[in-house]
């Protein structure tokens, strides 16, 4: 095993990290685009394929581009460069997780609300979304693929339906961590990279089987469009990380100055902005993360911070020890609890991956002053992501 010379990442990264001859990794090569690449003459390039990509726009069609959002700060980012930055008219859209946190209702909510946005939601049947969600932890180990799935599909099924060209995601995350692409390559989104990356692999069709009682119309609402459907309508899916130097924190922290978007505190990392919509994955999802791959999504986060040149590598070093300690035990039985699994059967899952994970809250690494100080340099504007024990489901009227 290899590990970069700057950041956190080895060379066991899923994403395919390869190193050059110093020892830095090609997440680290790339993201140093972030520095050098003239952005004013990219943000041209994407005024001039944004409208090369509208003239194939249906006369008919209402919306010019969609926007697959959640409900964290940096989505409003999207929804402002696109709205107000190009004058585009976007459909806001949605799949939901089903596992939404308070802050995150307020985001979508405040998303609507301020960028005076139509908004379309997906939810699929809680059972069939329970049986997908045991299905995958059986095969990939992983609890999110029925999202993962949903939320790549349900954007691009929308603009097939209304004859819409575009769709705007923020970033590619094997460029962002592993350095897939130079930004120059103007990457986009692809049916293979979705198959490869974002469902580890795992075609929705390939879950019907007598043995998994998944019946072909379960999987239907997850199935991309077929090629001749995106032909027809010419569809493109962009990521805004080629055209602007995309930083999440920096992005972040402008909509919760300008729009108020929420943070709030988060179990397993500093970040206060990263996945506060989703209970889950701070939670569940990092544990079983941490258990297949030996890191955790602190140490993304950590990594992020390092190539902006925020921390070192030797105090991100300490945080990622800190936030690995912690279990989430309660969190997880809360999720089991609604998945009708006992704890014992997501032990068997546990004690069957690589890496082990330490059952028991552990608070043996101690922070000082600078770690202290950088974590406390995020804002939190919003209680805790678990301060209510419940998923919320769906709606607003949270509050009065
Ligand atoms: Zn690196």
């Amino acid at each position: 095993m290899k590990e970069c010379i700057r950041c956190l990442y080895t060379s066991q990264h899923p994403f395919g990290l390869d190193f050059n001859s110093e020892g830095l990794c090609t997440g680290c090569i790339t993201h140093d685009e972030k520095f050098t690449l003239d952005w004013d003459n990219r943000f041209k390039i994407l005024e001039s394929r944004v409208s090369e990509i509208l003239a194939a726009k249906d006369r008919n069609a209402q919306y010019d581009c969609v926007i697959p959002i959640r409900g964290t700060p940096e989505y409003f980012y999207v929804v402002d460069v696109m709205k107000n930055k190009l004058g585009l008219k976007p459909l806001v859209v949605a799949y939901n997780t089903q596992f939404n946190s308070e802050p995150g209702v307020r985001n979508v909510d405040l998303i609507r609300e301020v960028f005076d946005v139509d908004y379309v939601q997906y939810t699929s049947s809680p059972t069939i979304y329970k049986k997908l969600i045991r299905e995958t932890l059986n095969k990939l180990n992983s609890m999110r693929w029925p999202f993962l799935a949903g939320y790549t599909q349900f954007p691009v099924q929308i603009a097939a339906e209304k004859g819409i060209p575009l769709v705007v995601w923020p970033y590619h995350q094997p460029t962002e961590q592993a350095g897939m692409h130079s930004y120059t390559e103007l990457n986009e989104m692809t049916r293979r990279g979705r198959h490869d990356f974002d469902l580890m692999g795992l075609e929705p069709h390939e879950l019907i089987d007598v043995g998994t009682l998944i019946h072909p119309s379960e999987v239907e609402d997850i199935h991309y469009p077929s090629n001749s459907d995106l032909k027809k309508n010419s569809i493109v899916g962009i990521y805004l990380s080629n055209y602007m130097p995309w930083d999440s924190r920096r992005y972040s922290e402008e909509m919760i100055a300008k729009y108020g978007a929420s943070a709030a505190k988060n179990k397993r990392t500093f970040d206060t902005y990263d996945r506060i919509d989703d209970k889950t994955y701070m939670t569940i999802h990092d544990i079983l993360k941490q258990a297949k791959l030996g890191y955790s999504r602190v140490t993304d986060n950590l990594c992020r911070e390092i190539r902006f040149k925020r921390i070192s590598k030797e105090d991100a070093r300490n945080i990622e020890k800190y936030y690995q300690a912690s279990y989430p035990k309660k969190e997880i039985e809360f999720f089991l609890k609604w998945l009708g699994m006992k704890y014992e059967g997501f032990k068997w899952y546990l004690d069957h991956l690589p890496h082990s994970v330490n059952e028991e809250e552990t608070d043996t690494v101690t922070l000082n002053e600078v770690q202290r100080k950088f974590i406390d340099s995020f804002i939190v504007n919003h209680a805790d992501v678990h301060q209510t024990e419940d998923y919320i489901v769906y709606g607003k009227g949270l509050w009065v």
